[in-house]
């Protein structure tokens, strides 16, 4: 899944208006991020194999480490830690947990069996990328929700709390459309460089993020958001 991560991530902000978008977006986003440093250390691969699943090019061989179940567990309690230890923030801590998780349930619904229970454990998936129209209405109604439900939590309090978000959704989108389109990268070393350049999403989030304020009364937890 590509941009499901995203809405949830926007969608978290409304359980944790105290934790930084930014945070929040690199949690839903972790096991991708990690990916392709994996990739190009030769720790996990990919192929690029056109016509693959129906709605991407990409087979994945092996990623053990970021899309097991188990690792997915523990990058979880990892990353909760860390944040908890910096923020001191259990809330948010709670929720940047649930946002890694989440990583791996939404590529269970949409991928194939390749992703482990383990590392070298059985594989599962329910495969939704199977069917491309189901995949991009359910990404698209998710991605559609999630703004809402951030646009609603925050308010702009200048251009750049704004325009940064705007211009971060449509920048999403288009790449989401592009993707859709089955551009495929033209070799697994352009698409790890390509897949490490989504570090930039959460520094992106994080920058307009801190231009908005949290509309008291709209977070679940309205004492939080002071
Ligand atoms: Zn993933």
């Amino acid at each position: 899944m590509f941009i499901g991560h995203n809405a949830i991530a926007l969608a978290a902000k409304k359980a944790a208006p105290r934790t930084n978008l930014g945070v929040l977006m690199g949690a839903a986003m972790l096991a991708d991020l990690i990916w392709p440093i994996l990739l190009l250390t030769g720790v996990e691969h990919v192929r690029i194999k056109v016509g693959d699943t129906h709605f991407t090019s990409l087979r994945f061989i092996d990623y053990p480490w970021t899309h097991s179940l188990a690792m997915a567990v523990a990058w979880s309690v990892a990353a909760a830690l860390l944040y908890w230890i910096v923020a001191r923030y259990g809330r948010g801590a709670l929720v940047v947990a649930l946002c890694v998780f989440s990583h791996w349930v939404l590529d269970w619904i949409t991928h194939r069996p390749d992703l482990p229970l383990y590392p070298s454990g059985p594989k599962v998936g329910l495969g939704l990328w199977n069917n491309p129209i189901a995949t991009i209405g359910v990404e698209a109604a998710m991605f559609a929700i999630g703004i809402l439900i951030y646009r609603d939590t925050t308010k702009p309090r200048d251009r750049i709390g704004s325009v940064g978000m705007w211009a971060f959704i449509v920048f999403l989108a288009v790449f989401y459309i592009v993707n859709a389109a089955g551009v495929p990268p033209p070799n697994e070393r352009v698409l790890a460089w390509g897949a490490l350049s989504g570090w930039l999403l959460p520094l992106w989030a994080w920058w307009f993020d801190r231009h908005r304020d949290v509309n008291v009364g709209r977070a679940l937890s309205p004492s939080a958001a002071a």
